[in-house]
């Protein structure tokens, strides 16, 4: 059996984003006034690490992203004075619908929408920024390792087990080989983020998400553009509905002013499509090419590419959060409130209440899941977790289509979610994809009935040359991070009923078919270092044939401004 180091620390975050890093300044916070208040026994010494699979902190953190503040205020009241990176605050916004050509402007911002008094902010600055106050404050952190594996006594958590480095294509070690380590940890929280490799199997282990509904997300796709002029200040914000997403596809665009004459701009697809050919990059480009979008991008040039999920299937599908020697946080606990697009500032709540509860935890040394069970109360009696009530169903109430979901969701928006009361039931999004020819009959889809456009890489990129913009590396000798548990289906059921839509889902050109010239059979190529860490295929793919699991620690995007 292979010797692996042993590192044993008090609390381990896992997963460096805004929720772990939030929870681990929250304990620090919290420990120091325990010791200062002398109520009960001192909590000396305590260690908290972080562990980030990216190769620096915040390198994948990607999101829209207006935030609301209020997190950040109770964390740190003084986050402008110390300089926290907001691209400006929110005076002027506007929610419109898209027609191929036309726009029509709605009269008042509903809502949910309004944003007033918000800050639009690069999701991966902002982290990196967190990161360093993290440190400031004497937290570990460890960026580049991937946790890969949960470690367990009996069914207690009590740590992750780092992923080996320098292991080549065919599983031997290479010259730089080194064994990952087991971090031991009285508390282990996870917050590996929407989809998160190890609260998937965390969740399948124990049945977490027993008589809860099922995970649904978007996947967002995203760049940052640099114009020529300030054609949008600073902090304003648009939200679109419509093109180029048809009626009975969840999801919208956005675009947001940054610093520097640059802007956000980006669109969200609901995974729970059903058009096997529906390709959320190629949407994303369609998008630009509307005539509003156009004007505002005009003489642009693109700074930044990027893709990520999130979970928007709301209150009723969080799973169990509590249970012996761990928490689970932020997205990878399907935190997130669709209805306002919304998914930082909960993000950020659940990390500080799974601190709270870890002090109580600390103070009488117990991590049972009786103590630690505390947190998901707490959760769901905060204004996160009462927010999240409200609009219990609004991502279900989509089912039926963009307008049937709109009523819904204002309906249940005002009256706190008394319509719709009970738990709308749904499946999971990959089970939403229907076969080529319930969408386009028997004979083969043309080009057009496909959507298919040409790039012309000054305004619209294939995902080639958006994934440079992305930054993306991977050592390449390493074996392929996407796991294909039968490639014969790939070959057979897959190509005759969906027409391999891995192919279009990817918004990073990861999988590609090619008929191999001598045998005249189809292979599949992987493009893994092109990947993203976007999650899109574990959660797409019709035959749950596809498992996305952690490269090599500091392997994938380099989000800077994103
Ligand atoms: Fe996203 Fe999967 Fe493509 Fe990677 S391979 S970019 S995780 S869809």
């Amino acid at each position: 059996m292979q010797e692996r180091d042993i590192m044993e620390v008090d609390v381990l975050f896992v997963g460096g984003g805004v929720a772990g890093l939030s929870g681990a300044l929250h304990l620090v916070n919290l420990i120091k006034r325990h010791n200062e208040a002398g109520e009960g026994e001192k909590l000396d010494d305590i260690s908290i690490a972080v562990l980030e699979k990216g190769a620096f902190v915040g390198s994948h953190s990607i999101s829209g992203a207006v935030m609301d503040p209020v997190s950040l205020r109770e964390l740190m009241p003084d986050f402008v004075e110390k300089g926290a990176p907001l691209e400006g605050e929110v005076t002027k916004e506007e929610v419109c619908l898209l027609t191929e050509k036309g726009r029509l402007k709605a009269p008042l911002v509903p809502p949910p929408l309004n944003n007033h008094g918000f800050y639009v902010v690069s999701l991966s600055r902002l982290t990196a920024w967190l990161g360093e106050q993290a440190e400031e404050a004497g937290i570990d952190i460890f960026p580049g390792f991937a946790g890969t594996e949960i470690l367990y006594d009996g069914d207690r958590v009590i740590g992750v087990r780092t992923g080996d480095k320098g292991i080549d294509e065919d599983g031997s070690k290479k010259a730089n080989y080194e064994p990952g380590i087991d971090l031991h940890a009285k508390v282990t929280i996870f917050g590996d983020g929407s989809r998160g490799n190890l609260t998937k199997a965390l969740i399948q282990k124990f049945h977490l998400d027993d008589g809860r509904n099922p995970a649904s997300y978007v996947v967002g796709v995203k760049e940052v553009w640099e114009l020529p002029e300030a054609r949008m200040n600073p902090g304003n914000v648009i939200h679109t509905m419509g093109y180029p997403l048809k009626r009975d596809t969840y999801g919208g665009g956005f675009i947001y002013g940054m610093q520097n004459n640059m802007v956000s701009v980006g669109l969200l697809t609901g995974l729970d499509y059903k058009d096997p050919y529906l390709d959320p990059h190629r949407e994303f480009q369609k998008f630009k090419l509307h005539p509003f979008i156009t004007a505002i991008l005009k003489e642009g040039k693109l700074v930044q590419y990027g893709a990520k999920t999130a979970p928007v299937g709301g209150y009723f599908s969080i799973p169990k959060c509590g249970l012996d020697g761990a928490v689970i946080i932020g997205d990878a606990a399907n935190l997130f409130i669709s209805q306002k697009i919304k998914g930082i500032h909960v993000a950020m709540k659940s990390g500080m209440l799974a601190a709270e509860t870890i002090l109580d935890a600390l103070a009488n040394n117990d991590f049972s899941e009786k103590h630690l069970g505390k947190y998901e109360k707490k959760l769901y009696n905060s204004p996160v977790g009462k927010d999240l009530y409200k609009v219990r169903n609004f991502h279900q109430g989509f089912q039926k289509g963009l307008w049937s979901g709109v009523v819904k969701g204002g309906l249940q928006y005002l009256l706190g979610g008394k319509i719709l009361k009970d738990r709308l039931p749904t499946t999971p999004d990959h089970s939403h994809l229907k076969r080529v020819k319930d969408v386009y009959g028997t004979s083969a889809p043309t080009d057009e009935m496909k959507g298919i456009i040409k790039f012309d890489g000054s305004r619209t990129f294939d995902k080639e040359s958006d994934v440079y913009y992305s930054g993306t590396t991977h050592e390449e000798k390493q074996p392929p991070h996407l796991k294909i548990g039968d490639l014969n289906i790939c070959y057979t059921r897959c190509t005759e009923e969906y027409h391999n839509p891995c192919v279009s889902f990817c918004p990073a050109n990861v999988y590609e078919i090619e008929i191999n010239e001598e045998t005249g059979e189809p292979e599949m190529r992987l493009n893994f270092s092109n990947c993203l860490h976007c999650k899109t295929c574990d959660i797409k793919d019709p035959y749950e044939n596809i498992t996305w699991v952690p490269p090599e620690g500091g392997g994938g995007p380099k989000y800077s401004v994103v």
